[in-house]
């Protein structure tokens, strides 16, 4: 599972995205700056699944990014740091309850990896400190539990309104920006979608696709923030068959987004 992405006149700027399933559903992301050679996790659950595919490459590790204190996207760190040297990175806010890191980030920061660099995103809501990290000239996102294919995380930390202004932070960046998420919750999410906005022609091709390719035990990653706007009922709080289903013609749209958050923790599909 690979894939490199590659902006047109510009060979020298390319990132190499290598998907690492870890424990029961997460994703971990190997990635690689093929100028330099330079090489970081994301997320690392678990550690000896990337370290097989870290020594199978060489052994280079310089960098393991982390988006939120969980432990099944950090447990694997330590042991990481250790078979490796890597340094490690996360947010500011969170660093009293983060493994030991060497870059401390918040909103708008930068993060090189050889000649690719990431921004930071600040994407409260799941938990206080989340980041996200978005290579831009590739237009790759790691956004971990924030953002899911068809879906977004649960509102551990943080309230609707806080969720949903991170939702629409990632809504609006460009259409063709690969979104890497932190767990394998499609064919769930899919359903609940479907549900909630059952005549959407677009949802219906997609989780038709998705159930192909976990039946074929493939990954749904990555999305594109275009297929999102289109399919993922949580950046669709203002679509008006949602509003008129949920009986929510006149509500905002974070009360919008509050009630399919609620509707999704209670759905049993
Ligand atoms: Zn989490």
């Amino acid at each position: 599972m690979h894939a490199v992405s590659l902006i047109v006149g510009a060979p020298a700027l390319t990132l190499s995205v290598e998907i690492v399933p870890l424990l029961a559903d997460n994703y971990g992301y190997l990635l690689s700056d093929l100028a330099t050679g330079a090489v970081a996790v994301v997320d690392p659950a678990e550690a000896g699944p990337l370290l097989d595919r870290i020594r199978a490459r060489g052994g280079r590790l310089d960098w393991i990014l982390l988006t939120h204190h969980h432990g099944d996207h950090v447990a694997g760190t330590a042991e990481l740091v250790a078979a490796t040297g890597a340094k490690v990175a996360g947010a500011a806010a969170d660093a009293h309850r983060l493994p030991p890191l060497d870059r401390r980030l918040v909103e708008g920061d930068r993060l090189e990896l050889g000649r690719a660099s990431a921004r930071i995103l600040a994407t409260p809501g799941h938990t206080t400190g989340h980041i996200a990290y978005l290579f831009e000239a590739t237009v790759d996102l790691f956004c971990a539990d924030t953002l899911f294919v068809m879906g977004c995380g649960r509102l551990i930390e943080g309230d609707a309104p806080t969720m949903w202004a991170s939702l629409e932070k990632l809504a609006a960046l460009p259409p063709g920006t690969k979104v890497w998420c932190g767990h394998e919750y499609t064919l769930a999410n899919a359903r609940f979608a479907l549900s909630v906005d059952p005549d959407n022609e677009a949802l219906r091709t997609r989780a038709r696709l998705v159930e192909r390719l976990r039946a074929e035990d493939r990954p749904t990653v990555p999305s594109t923030i275009a297929e999102e706007r289109a399919t993922n009922p949580f950046l669709r709080a203002r679509d008006p068959m949602i509003r008129r289903r949920l009986g929510l013609e006149a509500a905002t749209d974070p009360e919008v987004f509050a009630a399919l958050r609620r509707a999704k923790d209670g759905f049993r599909g």
